[in-house]
């Protein structure tokens, strides 16, 4: 040990305004800065005008230390049964309204499959309880919780009450909660500060309470408070912490967090080593929610048994309706893989679709040379609309008759895109 570190651990052990040591029943108590410590309020009063500028300055850096440390993993942790990490996406991890667990589909798909087979009575995968289903029920098991100060089915009121107009109500439930620690009950809050919704709008709060909730592991507030930073682009230091939060996000999963990078990146305003780095922690996050039951349960949420069974036998058809389920319910990196497959079966409207993801970068890294081999690919196989677009990149690149060609073919094969250069 250093010089210097033993003398501060001497000061730590003396009150900063009297000098009473801590010795035998003498407890000091340490300032929020963390530097020094006293043996009563008093001193601590008394200490405060020669105190106060360091103590200020020592707290805000030890917020911000806070504020951008990497959290280990979301707000929602792991699934309480197959203990893998849930997805930050709600639909793929439901809570249960038994017990306000989240459990992956893929253990909730393996129950109700049990339960099918085994003619039972349907039960929650987690607390083995009924599931309450009707909104009475659901009140009558979150008082139940509430008189024992469960934070999460505080939070559960207050989204009921909020859900009922009753914003002050929500207000009081949150705030509880929040108390609690509770995560999704700061990020409620921070929105009603914002809307000044059963309170007044007040920007501090706002952003203390969706700084609360980005430190809880919250992504969505994470990519929040980015997005709130971020609109002062003329300000390098707000730039620079927006950019902090989206690779935080990112690196938790978040799809919104990690475009924004990408686009950023696009316009050299972060670093390719920057946007690398998030897009690897970016996929490496959602690999560990994947699993072959959570696959399994995708598969079956998203289309009738029918549709299943033929893409199981390689339907080219089949495969591009469920590429298109995917890409309507958001997940374009699932419809890009859908489709690729469909595509590469002949599937014209696949290669179209497959044109427009690597034309701007959706689902897919952006590639133009693909983006336009596939549209060369859905033209070739009648689709007018990618002959259309054929005509319109042959015109951008100043070959007019070419591109006159293309628009003809269009036309006659019924395409009405009335396009003037
Ligand atoms: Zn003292
Ligand atoms: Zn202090
Ligand atoms: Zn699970
Ligand atoms: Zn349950």
């Amino acid at each position: 040990m250093s010089g210097v570190e033993e003398s501060d651990e001497t000061e730590m052990m003396c009150c900063a305004s009297c000098g009473t040591a801590e010795v035998d029943d003498i407890k000091l108590k340490k300032c929020a800065c963390n530097l020094v410590k006293y043996c009563s309020a008093a001193c601590q009063k008394d200490h405060r005008p020669q105190h106060k500028e360091a103590c200020k300055k020592r707290v805000a850096e030890l917020r911000e230390e806070l504020l951008f440390k990497q959290p280990e993993s979301s707000h929602f942790g792991d699934c309480p049964i197959c203990f893998l990490p849930l997805a930050i996406d709600e639909r793929k991890s439901p809570m249960m309204a038994c017990c306000s667990k989240h459990i992956c589909i893929g253990c909730g798909y393996a129950n109700s499959k049990r339960e099918v087979e085994e003619n039972l009575e349907p039960k929650c995968p987690y607390c083995r309880e009924k599931v309450p289903t009707t909104k009475k029920q659901i009140k009558t098991h979150l008082m139940r919780r509430i008189k024992v100060n469960d934070p999460v089915a505080l939070r559960q009121m207050g989204s009921l009450c909020f859900h009922d107009g009753d914003y002050s109500g929500a207000f009081e439930y949150w705030i509880k909660a929040a108390g609690l620690g509770e995560v999704g009950a700061h990020f409620e809050l921070s929105c009603l500060y914002r809307d000044g919704q059963g309170v007044e709008k007040d920007r501090k709060k706002q952003m203390y309470h969706l700084e609360e909730a980005a430190i809880g592991g919250d992504p969505v507030a994470r990519n929040n408070l980015g997005c709130v930073l971020g609109r002062s682009f003329w300000d390098a230091d707000s730039m620079g912490r927006a950019v902090k939060h989206f690779i935080i996000a990112a690196k938790l999963g978040h799809d919104g967090s990690l475009s924004t990078l990408r686009q950023m990146y696009m316009k050299q305003v972060i670093s390719k080593e920057d946007y690398a780095a998030a897009l690897r922690g970016h996929q490496a996050t959602v690999d560990a929610t994947k699993s072959p039951l959570r696959n399994d349960a995708d598969i079956h949420a998203r289309g009738d048994e029918n549709l299943i069974k033929r893409v199981e036998a390689n339907d080219p058809v089949a495969m591009y309706q469920m590429g298109s389920c995917c890409s309507d319910e958001g997940d374009y990196k699932t419809a890009s893989e859908y489709w690729t497959k469909a595509a590469a079966l002949g599937e014209v409207g696949a290669h179209y679709q497959l044109s427009v993801m690597y034309g701007e970068g959706v689902g897919v890294e952006k590639d133009k040379k693909k983006g336009v081999y596939h549209l060369e690919q859905a033209a070739i196989g009648g689709d007018p609309d990618a002959r259309h677009n054929l005509g319109v990149i042959e015109n951008d690149n100043g070959r007019y008759e070419r591109a006159a060609k293309l628009f003809i073919i269009a036309a006659k094969l019924g395409c009405d895109n009335h396009w003037m250069p």
